[in-house]
Formats: C-alpha cells, structure tokens, sequence
C-alpha cells in the first residue's frame, strides 16, 4: 500500500485507532498481530461495521475490495503515516520529554494555550512509538497547535519520536533518577532525554528552558533560540507560593494557585505560563486556565477523606519524584502516614535507591511508615512492610490509620490505588 493514495483516504477518516473495542464509523484500524492475538481476523467484521479501511500486516487477510490493505509491518505504516500527515501541517508542535512531570505538564500546557487557539494533544500517558504516531494522527486541519508527550526508557527512542513528530518547540522537564536501567544510569538518562535538545538544534527550533535546572542551562548553552524562565534574568520569571498546600505562581503581582500539590509542580507551571506569554495570552487568561485544571489521574492530587487529606500520587514513582514527594508531605500540619510502594524499573541501583528513600522518610520523622512491595521489604525491618497491595489491605481492614494525613505513593505495578477505599 503506498503512503500518497492511502493519504487521500485518510484524511475523510474520522479517526485512527488500534484498538478494536473503539472503532467507530470511519475509523481506520490498524490490525497489529500480537502474541497472543491476531487483530486481523476482525477486519471483515470491522468494515462491515462501519470503518473506512483496515491495515493489516498478513496477506491472507487482505480484501482491496473491502477497504483491507496488507502492509508489511503495521507499526512501521502507521509511523510513516504520522510523518506524511505532519509534512502536510504547518503547525506549531511542543514536544515534551523529561523523567517526571510529563504528563501534568503537558496537560497544563494545553489548558493555558487553549485560551487562545485550537490545541491537540497527547490523550493520557500515549508517549511512545506508537502513541506519538497515533497523536500526530489526530491533528486534524482546523487545530492551531498541538502538544507532544514524548516518553523513553532506552536510548534513540526520542531521536525517532522526534522524527515522526518534528517539534518546533521542545522542553525537558527534568533530568530525574527514573528508567535507570533502560538507559544505563544517570548519565545515560541525559543523554537520551538530550535526544530532544539533538533534535531541535539540528533544524533549528526554539529550546523552552528553566535556568533554575543547571543540566538545561549546560546543554543548552550557546545555543538560541531559547525561551527562558526561573531567574530574574530569565524571559519571564515567577515567584512560588503555596496556599493550602496546594502551589501557586506569581507574575508581576497577579497571583495564580493551582490545584496540584508538590513543589515540584512550579516548574511545570513556569512552563506552562512561560509558553502562554510567549505565545501572547494575558496573564489573567494563564490565571484561569491554571485555576481551573483540576488533575483527576493519581498526579499530586490531594482529596478529603472523612476527616483526613489524602495526597494520591499512585500513578508512579522513581528516587527522584518521591523525594520530592515526601518533602512536599513533611510540611502538611497534622500528624502524617506516608504508604510508599516500590520504585520499579531501577537496575543494579535498586537497593541502594530504597535504601536512600527509607533514609529520607525517617529522618523527615513521619508519624508512621508503610511500605508495599519486596524493593522495600528487604530494607525495612519494621512490622509495617508488606510485599504487596493486598498483604497491607489485609492490615488496614484490622488497623485504622489515625493520622491527620495520608500519602500514597508509588509505581503503577505496586497499584497503591487499591487501599485507597481501606483508610
Ligand atoms: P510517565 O513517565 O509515567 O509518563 P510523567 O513524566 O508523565 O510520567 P507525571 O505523570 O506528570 O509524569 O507525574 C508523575 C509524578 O512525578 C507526579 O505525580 C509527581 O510525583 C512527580 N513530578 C511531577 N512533576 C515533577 C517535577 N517537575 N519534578 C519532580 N517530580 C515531579
Ligand atoms: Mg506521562
């Protein structure tokens, strides 16, 4: 199947997808042959149901009649579709990558420039080689911008997300302890997280930097165009605050709180703002848009419980988000329980980062500590260390938490979530 003719049918598509339960009318499906399952024996039943064409990557099921086109590889179709579809946009695209905040920052990029233009985005967490494309995919021809998760767990991975989704404008939330293994070590985390920088200077795109982060101001050094914030020399600077725990900015005296918690989060809000200035939106339009996007996804939300405040940050965990976690909980009033799960993912430096983090929380003095998972097992000796999510529901149903506050953090296989109901 060539890219050009199947363009033309592409674009009178209502949209792409790879996942059968959520074909609509017009829906192109790429089949993808899994291990345990073959898509393409649904292709049939897909057209007759409504979709304009199916990919599939096994001959036997193609029907040219039936709009069912055989394709060597599905991924590698669906990637050079994005790439055809992005050659034809002229839009701006924010491609973000980064160890921590990804996510939380993408989201509130979107919401401040969508007080002004027409943003399309990264659905949830779809940051990978197959998401990108999928994103790049949905941009449809009215959008004015669109905001790009780029997410990696091993060198050149960025390199080829950024081939398919060809920023204009990049930024790196941090260089973090996260993915340690994957990309072999903290020097390996730069280096492919740098994979973003690599790309923007070569075509000569615009780097959004923060100046209080000595890694991006090192790589970025010399180079322009830059979009700076964090220092009073900076493009644009801003003051933190907090306000009922939860983070505020300041922009020459106009004052904007979030609903995120975690100090942390003032970077991802410096982001954010800056790209709304820079872009010509007024403060009291980043104001709104700030005050206004409530995190509902396990990201530094802090909710009410009977009489207690939860800070849920479930969704994951490496060394560096969870020290940043739990200095940000140390300074609730009221005495305080932190459920830390095991960071995944972390390599020979998996011992010795627990330990650290074990460290951290009992030398910040939290009333109680409780820890989920075999990471943290081995290390901690107290009677509160359980090898997983049920073990420590088990413990809850017979021992209430009577702190005033409750953190619960860790990664997304430790499923935390789940004792959310048992405090
Ligand atoms: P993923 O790799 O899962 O896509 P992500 O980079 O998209 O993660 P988020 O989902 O936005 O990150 O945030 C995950 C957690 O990381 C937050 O709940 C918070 O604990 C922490 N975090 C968020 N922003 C920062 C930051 N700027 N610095 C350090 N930690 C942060
Ligand atoms: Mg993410």
């Amino acid at each position: 199947m060539n890219i050009e003719e199947f363009y033309a049918l592409f674009l009178k598509s209502n949209k792409v997808t790879i996942d059968s339960r959520k074909i609509e009318v017009n829906d192109i499906f790429f089949a993808f042959s899994g291990e345990n399952f073959n898509a393409a024996t649904l292709a049939e039943k897909a057209i007759d149901e409504g979709a304009l064409a199916v990919i599939v990557e096994q001959k036997d099921f193609e029907n040219i009649a039936k709009n069912i086109f055989y394709v060597p590889s599905t991924l590698d179709f669906l990637q050079k579709l994005a790439v055809y579809h992005r050659n034809q946009l002229s839009i701006p695209i924010i491609g973000l990558t980064g160890s921590n905040g990804k996510t939380t920052t993408k989201e509130l990029i979107h919401a401040v420039l969508s007080e002004k233009f027409n943003v399309q985005y990264t659905f949830g967490n779809l940051n990978n080689h197959i998401g990108v494309p999928l994103t790049i995919l949905s941009i449809k021809l009215d959008h004015e911008m669109a905001v790009i998760e780029m997410g990696a767990n091993h060198q050149k991975e960025i390199e080829s997300l950024c081939a398919i989704s060809q920023p204009n404008y990049g930024y790196i939330t941090n260089f973090g302890k996260a993915h340690l293994e994957g990309f072999g070590g903290f020097e390996g985390v730069i280096k492919g997280k740098s994979e973003l920088y690599d790309y923007l200077k070569n075509h000569n795109q615009i780097i959004l930097v923060n100046e209080n982060d000595a890694i991006q101001v090192e790589k970025t050094e010399d180079y322009s165009p830059k979009i700076t914030f964090g220092k009073e020399s900076s493009n644009y600077d801003f003051t933190a605050f907090s306000k009922d725990h939860f983070v505020g900015l300041s922009y020459q005296n106009e004052e904007a709180v979030s609903k995120l918690t975690g100090e942390y989060n003032f970077t991802n809000l410096c982001a954010a703002a800056s790209l709304g200035l820079y872009f010509g939106i007024k403060f009291d339009k980043i104001k709104n848009a700030i005050e206004n996007y409530t995190p509902t996804n396990m990201r530094s939300q802090v909710v009410k419980k009977d009489d207690k405040t939860l800070v849920l940050d479930t969704y994951n965990a490496n060394p560096s988000s969870m020290a940043a976690s739990l200095n940000n909980f140390i300074t609730f009033e009221g005495s305080k329980t932190i459920i830390i799960g095991d960071m995944l993912e972390l390599g020979d430096e998996s011992e010795k980062e627990h330990q650290d983090i074990l460290n951290l929380a009992l030398n910040l003095g939290f009333n109680t500590i409780i820890t989920v998972g075999k990471n943290f097992k081995n290390i901690n000796r107290s009677e509160t260390a359980f090898d997983n999510t049920s073990e420590l529901i088990d413990y809850l149903k017979l021992n209430k938490i009577q702190t005033d506050n409750v953190l619960l953090k860790g990664s997304r296989g430790i499923a935390l979530e789940k004792a959310i109901e048992f405090i």
